[in-house]
């Protein structure tokens, strides 16, 4: 089986980043995309919060990622990541063109468009029904159109759309948007865009395209017909995560409400050796500037994990039979104990592991103190017991 150091899934900010990271640490990095590379970020008309650049469109800034990526040389692969499996501690990325097995994954998959689910939506997607103003904007040059939505996406995407629509409905369940208050001001200055409030779109209806919307006003129950010849949807985000559903559903990878990735400070998953980055993972802020950040983060904890664990397993839980002694780097006694050893000709044979930078391999060896002596005999501890002098090794 094909077997790589750090495979990312995702070709996003977060993918890309990591991928930059991942390549200067000197990681062999696989990184493997499904489409379009990019992500969402292809659908933003407008980027003006990327500090440095104070203007690019989505594709613009998306394809100067892509390119600086290129500059490390990481592997890119068009393939659909169908699943992965865990197998005796191995992690194996199972895709269209064959399996994979890697020593760290990163899942940096993004999110999508939420769907409102009312009826006609299904059917009229393609036909008046959008996801993307960016992509379908255009087709709707003098027409009248509506956004169903109240946050930043709803608001600022009503704004663009006014470049081309003669009139812009922007329809939300609530009396105010949750929009930032610039976005806002904007959308609601602009003598295109008319916000109605307090009501839901119970039915999409036409023939061959979108022609009216069925609403309904929460507050009053009063339903009417919006004659218009296109909606676009924009109510929110949920993770891709459809490939990772039996590693969820077993409680394996935990997830937060709405499906959301949990990942600790290192964008560390719940599963040893899987880091997830970007929209996908629980978080305050779905942003480029924190999708980069999160990718840079993972792999660096990406490398840190590969070059302890995976280096550090082929040392001791290998061999027919190993010597060890865990200590700490951060205390004085402990180094100059484990210089006595490393000098010490009769010791040579000890592998001396810093306990202190290497805590998940001491955790999985069950190390509660330091410093503590151990004979490992084919990855199963046989003795352990704590030291304070070197003729202490007498006992291993
Ligand atoms: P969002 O902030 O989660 O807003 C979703 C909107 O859809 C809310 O107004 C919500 O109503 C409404 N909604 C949710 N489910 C609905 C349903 N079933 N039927 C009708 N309405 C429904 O999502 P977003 O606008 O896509 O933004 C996602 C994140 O990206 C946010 O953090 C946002 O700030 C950020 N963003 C930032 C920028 C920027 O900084 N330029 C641009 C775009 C997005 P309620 O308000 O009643 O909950």
């Amino acid at each position: 089986m094909e077997k790589r150091e750090l495979v990312i899934i995702g070709a996003g900010p977060a993918g890309l980043t990591a991928a930059i990271y991942g390549r200067r640490s000197g990681l062999d990095v696989l990184i493997i995309e499904k489409g379009l590379p990019g992500g969402q970020i292809n659908t933003t008309d407008e980027i003006e919060n990327w500090p440095g650049v104070q203007h690019a469109s989505g594709q613009e800034l998306g394809d100067m990622f892509r390119k600086h990526a290129e500059k490390f040389k990481p592997e890119f692969r068009e393939a659909e990541v169908q699943g992965i499996e865990l197998k005796e501690g191995k992690k194996i990325v199972v895709t269209d063109k064959g399996p994979i097995e890697a020593a760290a994954v990163l899942l940096a998959t993004g999110a999508s468009f939420r769907k409102q689910g009312c009826p006609g939506e299904a059917e009229f997607t393609g036909r008046g029904v959008s996801y993307c103003a960016v992509c379908d904007g255009a087709f709707f040059e003098d027409q009248e159109v509506a956004v169903i939505g109240g946050g930043n996406t709803a608001v600022e995407e009503g704004v663009y759309l006014t470049q081309f629509a003669s009139k812009v409905y922007i329809i939300h369940r609530r009396d105010s948007f949750r929009a930032d208050k610039v976005a806002i001001e904007r959308a609601l200055g602009d003598p295109k865009v008319q916000a109605i409030w307090d009501s839901v779109v119970e039915e999409i209806r036409g023939t061959e395209m979108v022609e009216t919307l069925l609403l309904k006003n929460v507050k009053t129950g009063e339903l009417s017909e919006l004659p218009v010849s296109g909606v676009f949807v924009f109510i929110g985000n949920e993770p891709n995560v459809g490939f990772l559903k039996p590693l969820i559903d077993s409680g394996v990878l935990k997830t937060a409400r709405g499906g959301w990735i949990k990942v600790n400070d290192r964008m560390e998953t719940s599963i040893e050796g899987i880091f997830a980055a970007g929209d996908l993972i629980e978080k305050y802020l779905r942003q480029v500037v924190t999708a980069t950040g999160d990718g840079a983060t993972a792999a660096m904890a990406a490398y840190a994990y590969i070059s302890e664990q995976v280096h550090l397993e082929g040392k001791l839980l290998e061999p027919e039979e190993v010597s060890v002694v865990f200590y700490s780097s951060v205390d004085q006694a402990q180094v100059r104990l484990a210089g006595e050893i490393e000098a010490a000709p009769q010791w040579n044979r000890v592998v001396l592991v810093d306990g202190y930078k290497n805590s998940r391999m001491a955790e999985k060896l069950q190390v509660q103190s330091l410093p503590c002596a151990l004979k490992i005999e084919k990855g199963t501890v046989t003795k352990r017991f704590e030291i304070s002098s070197a003729t202490d090794l007498q006992g291993l």
